[in-house]
């Protein structure tokens, strides 16, 4: 009998590193790229099984002299719309001539049993 188990679909850890809330499952943090023993029975999944949906978009300053603030949100919201995460990825400002591009990826995995 094993005593290895299984990952639990949609648990979560905090990453040692960077401390970020990342996916119980995952061997490879995504922000910080550091390798992490899973705990698990060794068949975590490291790369995406799928990138289900990525959205890009360049914002430019329109050229006035005048210096514009940025704050890229994000938020989750289930099947009836509630909302069950937003977050602020990050704020900043915009001079004349600058531009960000801005982009989201959502990856899906297939913990493997
Ligand atoms: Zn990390």
């Amino acid at each position: 009998m094993s005593t290895l188990r299984a990952p639990t679909p949609g648990k979560t850890r905090v990453c040692p590193h960077c401390r970020t809330t990342i996916l119980e499952s995952a061997n490879l943090c995504p922000p910080c790229r550091h390798h992490l023993r899973s705990g698990t029975s060794g068949a975590a999944s490291v790369f995406p099984s799928a990138t289900a949906l990525k959205v890009e978009g360049t914002l430019r300053h329109p050229g006035t002299t005048q210096v514009l603030e940025y704050s890229m949100i994000m938020t989750i919201r289930n099947e009836r719309g509630e909302e069950v995460a937003r977050q602020i990825v990050g704020v900043g400002a915009l001079q004349p001539s600058e531009t960000r591009t801005f982009s989201l990826a959502v990856e899906v995995f297939t913990p493997k049993t």
